[in-house]
């Protein structure tokens, strides 16, 4: 850990190491301004976790799935694809993980960006919290994202239901629910 990490007053910290702030991040680092990123959760955010990467991925595999049933289309012969849901969502899983290093702590540390791992709360307009850690900045971007919204449907939180969260991370086999 360099000497100065939390120290002082940095030029920027960004809240949130998905797309937004790991992009205002790197841009900030790239500037030579002297930068501070906090995740409380897993660096890349929704895109690389529970969005774009994983959903992607899942679709290129459900492509040629298609394409295997109507293999007519390009002068094969049709047939009924053999698949195991399990493996086309560990084969995400692969590919998720091979894109993670773009958006790991050690990259961003590589860039000159100092990571906490923490949950950032303001207690002034120049200062956050992030457990032990007293951050100082002139400027704060909040890049802290959004969520899927649970319809208020009455009895929805006795029932079990996916989010994009829920089944791009944590669908196993033999799930119930
Ligand atoms: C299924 C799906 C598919 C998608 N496909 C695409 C696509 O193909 N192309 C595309 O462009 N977009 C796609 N998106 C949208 C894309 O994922 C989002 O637009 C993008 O992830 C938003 O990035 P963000 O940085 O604003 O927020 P997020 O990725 O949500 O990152 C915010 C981060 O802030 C952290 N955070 C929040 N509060 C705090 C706090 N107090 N302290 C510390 N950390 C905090 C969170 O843990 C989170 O990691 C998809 C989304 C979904 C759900």
């Amino acid at each position: 850990m360099p000497e100065t990490k939390g120290l002082g007053l940095y030029n920027v910290v960004v809240i949130g190491a998905g797309t937004a702030g790991l992009v205002t991040t790197a841009g900030t680092a790239g500037l030579g301004g002297r930068v501070a990123l906090v995740e409380r959760n897993k660096m890349g955010g929704d895109c690389l976790n529970y969005g774009c990467v994983p959903s992607k991925a899942l679709i290129a595999s459900a492509r040629v799935i298609d394409r295997i049933r109507h293999a007519s289309r390009w002068g094969l012969n049709e047939q009924e694809p053999q698949f195991e849901f399990e493996n086309v969502f560990e084969s995400m899983r692969l590919r998720r993980a091979k894109i993670a290093p773009h958006d790991s702590v050690e990259r961003f540390e590589s860039l000159g960006v100092d990571v906490f791992s923490g949950e950032a709360s303001f207690v002034s307009p120049y200062e956050i919290v992030v457990d032990s850690h007293k951050l100082r900045a002139k400027n704060f971007v909040i890049a802290a994202g959004t969520r899927a919204g649970i319809p208020p449907i009455e009895g929805i939180r006795g029932v079990p239901f996916l989010t994009n969260e829920t089944i791009l991370m944590s669908y196993a086999k033999n799930r119930t629910a």
